[in-house]
């Protein structure tokens, strides 16, 4: 079968909701490269959105894997729980920043540790709303949904939302929103929408992640984290996509020394096992009552397995560290191409190994450059790059590549890349 016909017999089988970027179907990955079924190389940019920071593969990852599907593959941590899931919630709670007593609980998927840190706050305060920011991405079940702040294609037609849930707008240096306006607007909230008193809790990425990669200024998360102590309200930190070494720290949030009541973790928690974690204040996580939060696979134990495997490496091969200078060399590339494009390239947002380019035309910073934006990822297979957009437009290219990507690996895929943007 070759990828034409896959996708043929794909499109006439999964829902068109479920969508893919490109036509290339993968028969295996090692590291920062995958194949696909045809023998076509690619050096993959995306790991699988942020995913796989300990690369495709990881030889002890894949071992911790197998050595747990030897023994056994589910019982549900809420039925017989086993070892490798208190041993990783030991793991993450003293991971996690802050020096609070803390606790865990696992789940499958990032939208669902949002739903049950949602569930987590209003049990523990016994209030009802919600606040998040415009701009943000928090998944696509029904809360999450109602949470994010982007209409296409993530709530188009997927109404009515659940209530209780208010947007505020986010601080964006590079589209003049300040931090003073931001907050200003959201203490807005508190006179007009609902009193601060009945919110149970602020929810925010410190990187915004589809919304284009924007950073939360340090002093907005300690404005919110100062906020959130003076009305009782929990401060839910967004590090599905930022966390585990992503930016050059475990979570993102320690650059501004905030430590937030709860925080979300998951796609790069178990290098592409379905995992994800709520882990935060004991007192807060222990409101619901036994038996209300988790669900039939959080906290798998192969997933558990994977994560365990996923933590000792990033330890023994130092990826934090690795993340920043990734990004230091993928910005060499990217400065240069802003040089020669300054009419295009707006701005390079680099965070460790999250790293975005936003497109404009002409010069004009509100004129998004979606159709550049769009031909470029359409044409990276071309080129043998995996690549992704984002940001609210679809106006920003954005690169996530594994920690323990090869320095040649991603000098080829960058050169690759300037030929690619040249070529448009
Ligand atoms: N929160 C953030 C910040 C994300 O980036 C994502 C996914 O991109 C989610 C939540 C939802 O995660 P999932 O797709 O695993 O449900």
């Amino acid at each position: 079968m070759n990828n034409q016909q896959l996708q043929e017999r794909k499109q006439s089988v999964i829902a068109r909701g479920q969508g893919n970027v490109y036509p290339v179907y993968v028969e295996r990955a090692l590291n920062a490269e995958l194949w696909d079924v045809e023998g076509k190389r690619y050096i993959d940019f995306a790991t699988g959105i942020a995913v796989c920071n300990t690369g495709h593969s990881h030889p002890k990852v894949v071992a911790a894997v197998k050595q747990q599907l030897d023994k056994f593959s589910h019982t549900c941590v809420m039925i017989n729980p086993y070892e490798s899931a208190v041993e990783l919630a030991e793991k993450l709670v003293a991971l996690a920043p802050g020096n609070s007593d803390k606790k865990a609980m696992f789940v499958t998927t990032g939208a669902e540790a949002v739903e049950n840190a949602v569930k987590i706050a209003r049990a523990s305060t016994g209030r009802r709303g919600v606040i998040a920011f415009n701009g943000g991405f928090h998944g696509r079940t029904n809360l999450t949904m109602a949470l994010t702040g982007k209409i296409t294609p993530y709530k188009h037609q997927f109404g009515p939302f659940t209530g209780d849930i208010y947007h505020a707008p986010f601080p964006m240096k590079a589209h003049g929103i300040s931090t003073e306006q931001s907050l200003k607007a959201l203490n807005n909230i508190f006179k007009v929408d609902i009193s601060a008193e009945d919110v149970a809790a602020i929810i925010v990425e410190p990187i915004q992640g589809e919304g284009g990669f924007y950073p939360a200024p340090k002093e907005f998360l300690q404005a919110l984290r100062a906020l959130c102590d003076q009305h009782g309200i929990v401060l839910i930190m967004d590090e599905i996509q930022t966390g585990f070494g992503r930016t050059g720290k475990m979570f993102n949030c320690e650059y501004a020394d905030v430590e937030p009541d709860l925080i979300t973790m998951a796609k790069g928690i178990a290098g592409g096992f379905p995992l994800s974690a709520v882990v935060g204040k004991a007192s807060i996580m222990d409101a619901p009552l036994p038996g209300g939060l988790g669900g039939t696979y959080g906290g798998s134990p192969v997933a558990c397995s994977a994560a365990l495997a996923v933590l000792e490496v990033i330890e023994e091969q130092g990826l934090v560290a690795c993340a920043n200078h990734i990004g230091q060399q993928f910005g060499e590339y990217l400065d240069s191409l802003q040089r020669e494009f300054p009419e295009i390239i707006a701005d390079i947002r680099i965070s460790g190994a999250m790293i975005a380019m936003e497109l404009i035309e002409n010069g004009d910073p509100n004129s998004p450059n979606t159709q550049l934006t769009q031909a470029l990822i359409a044409k990276a297979a071309d080129y043998g790059l995996v690549l992704l957009a984002c940001g609210f437009y679809g106006n920003v290219i954005r690169f996530l590549p594994a920690l323990t990507i090869e320095n040649e690996i991603i000098d080829e895929g960058m050169q690759q890349f300037c030929r690619l943007f040249r070529s448009l």
